[in-house]
C-alpha cells in the first residue's frame, strides 16, 4: 500500500471559476485506484481548480482502499489525520473541505458518516461527478477535462474493465466494483494515444480481472485483439499485463505477446495457492495440475517470459501440509516475482463463515517462510544475468555519496512499483524515461547493478 499527494498544476484559462480554487487528492491502495483518482483530477482541473498540498488545499478529497484490514487501518488513519489538520487550520481560520471517496466509502459508507462527522462528503468509487459537483456550483458535463497523470510521466496504466465476476471466497472486491463491465476498445487505443502523446513510454494494463476483458461486449473474450490494437500505438515502446486470471486462460493471447516486440515479455497471474483442496474452498475454479499444465504452456509459447504472482498464506483451511505444498510448488515453479499477502477475513465474502482460526503470528511466519524461499530464487535469477544485456527503462536519477550522477530504472521484467529495480551508471547524462542498453556487472536478492553501453 503507498499514498501519493499531488503537485501544484495550472488549471486551462478557459476553465469557469469556482469557490474551491485548490485542492489536493490523496490516492491509496491499487494502480485502478490511481487511474480513478487521475480521472478525477482531469475534471477537477478542466473545473478551474488547481492542485496543492494538503495543507495549502481548500479542499481534500482521499480515495480510499477498502480491500483488506491493513488497507482499511491505512484509509482511516489517512482520514483521522485529514481530519485533524482540518481542525488545526480551522483554529487558524481556514475552512478546508474534507472529501472521502473510493472502496471503503463505497463499502462502509452509511458507517463512516456516524463516526466521522468531521468528514464533509462520503462518495463510492468512480463517483467523480458528484464529487467535482460538491466542490463547484458550476458543474458542466462537458468539462470532462484531460487525465492527470500522477506516476512518473513516462509510465502509466490504463485500467481496461471495472468490477469482477469471478467467484473467489475471500475477495470483497466484487462487492465494492461490482460485476465485470469492459472499456470499449477504441476508447482504450484513444486513451493509449493521448497517454503517448503526453510521453509515456510504457503503459500497463490492468483490471481486477485482465483476462475477462471483452466477454461483456461481444459474448467472448477480446484481450488478444485489444493487445494487437495496443501494441499498434505509434510510440509506445512496452505494453505490459497485469492482474491476469489463470482459470479460463485465454491462450490467443500468448502468440500475440511472442510476436509483438512491444508487448513485455512479462505477465502478472495472481494464483493465490497452490493446494487444490485450498484452491477449491477458495473457489478459484483450477486445481494444481491445471495450473502447472496453464505456467508451461505461457513459457513454452512466449519463451523467457519473466511470470510475476502472489499468494495468500494463512487461509482458514490451510493446513501445515497445504503450506508445505505451496512451498514446494514455488520452489519447483522459480517465479520471477512473488508476493505474499496474508489472509485477512472480510464481512460479506464466501470465505467469512469459515472464521479466521489461523493465528497472526502463523500467518507471519508463513509468509515469511514462502519470501524466504523466493529470496533465494530471485538472486540466482538475477546472478544469472550478470554479464548479460538488457533495455533499461530509466525512472530516476541521483546521486550517490560520491556526487557521481547514477540511475534507477527497470528491465522489462520489471513492473513499476512492485518489482525489481536497476542501478545503472552511465558515461552519458540520461534522462528520465530515456531507453537504455546495459550490461550487468552485479546482481542482489531484488536489484541488478549495471553500466550503459
Ligand atoms: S479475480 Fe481478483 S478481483 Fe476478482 S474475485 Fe477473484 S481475487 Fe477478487
Amino acid at each position: 500500500m503507498h499514498t501519493k499527494t499531488s503537485k501544484p498544476r495550472s488549471a486551462p484559462k478557459s476553465a469557469p471559476q469556482a469557490d474551491i480554487q485548490t485542492v489536493s487528492v490523496i490516492t491509496l491502495g491499487c494502480s485502478k485506484n490511481t487511474t480513478d483518482s487521475e480521472i478525477l483530477m482531469g475534471m477537477i482541473q478542466a473545473h478551474g481548480m488547481n492542485f496543492t498540498t494538503a495543507r495549502e488545499a481548500d479542499a481534500v478529497i482521499i480515495n480510499t482502499c477498502g480491500f483488506i484490514d491493513k488497507a482499511k487501518e491505512e484509509s482511516i488513519e489517512t482520514i483521522f489525520e485529514a481530519i485533524r489538520q482540518k481542525e488545526e487550520l480551522a483554529g487558524e481560520g481556514k475552512t478546508q473541505k474534507l472529501i472521502v471517496a473510493g472502496c471503503l466509502s463505497q463499502r462502509y459508507g452509511d458507517d463512516l458518516k456516524q463516526e466521522m462527522p468531521q468528514v464533509d462528503h462520503f462518495f463510492g468509487e468512480s463517483d467523480f461527478e458528484n464529487v467535482v459537483k460538491s466542490l463547484t456550483p458550476n458543474f458542466k458535463y462537458s468539462l470532462l477535462g484531460e487525465r492527470v497523470i500522477t506516476t512518473s510521466p513516462h509510465y502509466s496504466y490504463l485500467k481496461i474493465s471495472e468490477g469482477c465476476d469471478n467467484p473467489c471466497s475471500f475477495c470483497a472486491i466484487p462487492l465494492i466494483r461490482g460485476g465485470h463491465r469492459s472499456r470499449p476498445a477504441e476508447k482504450l487505443v484513444e486513451e493509449a494515444n493521448f497517454l503517448v502523446s503526453k510521453g509515456v513510454k510504457e503503459i500497463v494494463l490492468i483490471a481486477q480481472d485482465l483476462t475477462d476483458y471483452g466477454r461483456d461486449l461481444t459474448g467472448k473474450r477480446g484481450l488478444a485483439d485489444l493487445l494487437g490494437n495496443l501494441s499498434d500505438v505509434r510510440g509506445l515502446e512496452w505494453l505490459r499485463l497485469m492482474y491476469a486470471f489463470p482459470s479460463k486462460f485465454p491462450r490467443d493471447i500468448l502468440p500475440v505477446i511472442a510476436e509483438r516486440e512491444n508487448i513485455c515479455k512479462y505477465l502478472d497471474m495472481p494464483l493465490q495457492h497452490a493446494s487444490t483442496n485450498v484452491l477449491k474452498s477458495m473457489r478459484r475454479g483450477i486445481t494444481r495440475k491445471t495450473t502447472e499444465g496453464l505456467l508451461d504452456e505461457i513459457r513454452n509459447a512466449v519463451p523467457g517470459i519473466a511470470l510475476r504472482t502472489t499468494f495468500i498464506v494463512g487461509y482458514p483451511s490451510e493446513t501445515e501440509a497445504d503450506f508445505e505444498e505451496l512451498c514446494d510448488f514455488v520452489r519447483e515453479q522459480r517465479f520471477d516475482r512473488v508476493g505474499a499477502f496474508e489472509y485477512s477475513q472480510e464481512d460479506d465474502t464466501y470465505s467469512y463463515i469459515l472464521g479466521d482460526p489461523i493465528p497472526a503470528e502463523v500467518k507471519q511466519e508463513r509468509a515469511a517462510r514462502l519470501m524466504a524461499i523466493q529470496r533465494e530464487i530471485s538472486l540466482e535469477k538475477n546472478e544469472a544475468k550478470v554479464g548479460k544485456r538488457f533495455k533499461i527503462l530509466i525512472d530516476q536519477t541521483f546521486t550517490d555519496e560520491q556526487g557521481n550522477l547514477e540511475y534507477q530504472g527497470r528491465s522489462e521484467s520489471d513492473a513499476p512499483e512492485v518489482d525489481n529495480e536497476v542501478f545503472l551508471k552511465s558515461t552519458r547524462p540520461l534522462q528520465t524515461g530515456d531507453m537504455v542498453l546495459a550490461e550487468i556487472y552485479d546482481a542482489a536478492e531484488y536489484d541488478l547493478f549495471g553500466e550503459v553501453v
